[in-house]
């Protein structure tokens, strides 16, 4: 293994058979990593144990997380994640934040790390949404910062949905930086200010996409000044993804993961992945998706 890549068996948690929501794609990239190589075997992942209520409590209103901890979720706020509220999915929500909290740890010994898992950015301050239970970029972010280890943060958000969740929990936090480039027409419907959104329109493609992002990855990153950079690399700007609205090519993903991944540690930042979203019915061809971030990382 080249990098340190934080995964758990438990990131799945078993859900209706047909459920919107593509958990399986976990078990698949875990096999994808092995199959391509960028891990040598399941003994290579390093492993998590679940974030405290303490952790995750500090971007949560406490009384949220209580509920999910004890499964005492209301009827709306079940409705509004769209997964039920199961003890395998408070524990996998409480897994992926220790994940990325684990990978963030690892990205400042080693340069960059990668979770398995996360992206959650729907959840902010009071509640979760959009299949997002704890926002775990934000609980990482949160931490770090209160630990001292860091002081100024910077959170790249490529997935097509624009990052609300992460925008509300830290609207009022100089410290952390946050960018979003999503599909301007997609969910959330009401979009939170983050500190710099591009809202694309429908069917952006490469050159197009990727020519924005080149230069607005320069000027936030020398606005932000971090010294740790969160990157959300949601699959779903792929043409193919069925929550999607943007057109980008495998080649178009692997060419944006490869640009954040140079840009960043070009500067000797040190970078954490995190997946974020993918919604596709062809499950292998979404778990491969989901490599290329893991690829690019492991070649810088
Ligand atoms: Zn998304």
């Amino acid at each position: 293994m080249t990098f340190p890549i934080v995964s758990h068996p438990d990131y799945i948690a078993p859900l209706k058979p047909n459920h919107r929501f593509p958990m399986s794609k976990y078990g698949y990239l875990r096999q994808a990593l092995i199959a391509e190589g960028i891990v040598t075997g399941e003994a290579d992942f390093v492993t998590p144990t679940e974030a405290s209520f303490a952790q995750i409590a500090a971007v949560h209103a406490p009384d949220y997380v209580d509920r999910v901890f004890s499964q005492t979720l209301r009827p709306e706020e079940t409705r509004r994640i769209g997964l039920p509220h199961t003890p395998a999915v408070a524990r996998r929500a409480r897994l992926s934040a220790a994940g990325t909290m684990l990978a963030a740890r690892l990205a400042l010994e080693h340069g960059v790390a990668c979770n398995a898992a996360g992206g959650s950015h729907h959840a902010g301050p009071d509640g979760g949404a959009g299949f997002c239970v704890f926002n775990d970029v934000a609980v990482a972010a949160r931490n770090l910062l209160d630990a001292g280890q860091v002081h100024r943060i910077l959170v790249i958000d490529l997935d097509v949905h624009q990052g609300d969740g992460t925008a509300r929990i830290f609207a009022e936090e100089p410290a952390v930086f946050t960018l979003s480039v999503h599909a301007e027409k997609n969910y959330p419907a009401r979009k939170a200010p983050s500190d710099r959104d591009i809202g694309l329109a429908d069917g952006v493609e490469d050159k197009a996409y990727l020519a924005r992002l080149d230069g607005v990855l320069d000027e936030v990153v020398a606005t932000a000044r971090p010294e740790i950079v969160f990157y959300n690399a949601g699959v779903d700007p792929h043409a193919n993804d069925r929550l999607g609205r943007l057109a980008l090519s495998d080649q178009g993903i692997a060419a944006r993961d490869r640009l954040v991944f140079e840009k960043t540690r070009a500067r000797s930042l040190p970078v954490v992945g995190v997946l974020g979203g993918g919604y596709d019915d062809d499950i292998h061809a979404l778990a491969a998706r989901h490599a290329l971030m893991f690829r690019a990382a492991a070649s810088v």
